[in-house]
């Protein structure tokens, strides 16, 4: 069951995501060597509960924290912790918010110091293709149509995309249907129509495409140890272009000249 968003869902969508983006861009101020994991996700947690929504993610089936931290060779779903950051790192913060009856869901890859410029190519491509991705995330085309834009700019690029996890829909719970892998084919798959709410989540590999799940249950890291990006986005559908309801423009402001 796919539910199509009004317009005034749409911008209680887009409040809950500017939310997020806003919390990233908070986030961002405090990513330096040293910094533990577990402290940006306390000033997240913090920043979401004084504008008046919670983090989705603390307690989703479990899951420990507010954030989703996830280091170099950690693809996705990390878990805070005591972990230091050192220069060179790049770091995958993946923040989910609930206000108004709404979820937000964005996500954004970050370099700690200097990072080696072939590391700050994939973040980069990643990037990109998350912007590949929503340019095809228009009223009638196909979910395949956005998987398959991301997979061939990726690919084309030399990197793998991870096939385990996927994007989602998104609205009053964080998963809704359809999923949107980021690998397909063309013309495939659910008919994009105005009003859905997809989350778009590329999560691209510099080695090999494959993962493991860390016993801690939720990480997912990559099976060569290879570093992983990942850049998510949630946006509504409409005729012509996407509308994108979250936001990198804070976070970039910040970085300036550091942003990828
Ligand atoms: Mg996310
Ligand atoms: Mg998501």
């Amino acid at each position: 069951m796919i539910y199509l968003k009004t317009d005034e869902e749409i911008e209680l969508m887009r409040a809950a995501n500017l939310l997020v983006s806003d919390t990233l861009a908070e986030v961002a101020k405090h990513i330096i060597p040293g910094i533990t994991t577990l402290y940006l996700d306390k000033i997240a947690e913090t920043f979401i509960r004084d504008h008046g929504a919670i983090p989705t993610f603390l307690g989703y089936n479990g899951f420990p924290n507010s954030l989703c931290i996830s280091i170099n060779e950690n693809v996705v779903h990390g878990i805070p912790s005591g972990y230091q950051l050192k220069e060179g790192d790049v770091v995958s913060v993946d923040c989910g918010t609930y206000l108004n009856g709404y979820c937000g869901d964005s996500a954004y890859t970050f370099c700690v110091g200097e990072v080696k410029p072939e590391v700050q190519k994939l973040l980069k491509t990643t990037k990109e293709s998350l912007y590949v991705g929503i340019a095809n995330a228009v009223e009638g085309k196909r979910v395949g149509d956005i998987s398959n834009a991301i997979q061939s700019y990726c690919e084309g690029n030399g990197y793998s995309v991870v096939r385990e996890l996927v994007g989602h829909g998104i609205g009053k719970e964080m998963h809704e249907a359809p999923e949107v892998p980021n690998y397909g084919k063309k013309g495939y798959g659910t008919m994009l129509k105005t009003g859905m709410c997809l989350a778009i989540e590329p999560m691209i590999n510099m080695g090999k495409k494959r993962v493991v799940f860390e016993k801690d249950g939720w990480t997912v890291r990559t099976v060569d140890r290879l570093p992983s990006a990942h850049f998510e986005h949630t946006v509504a559908i409409r005729q012509g272009k996407a509308d994108i309801l979250s936001s990198f423009a804070k976070i970039e402001e910040f970085l300036g000249e550091k942003a990828i």
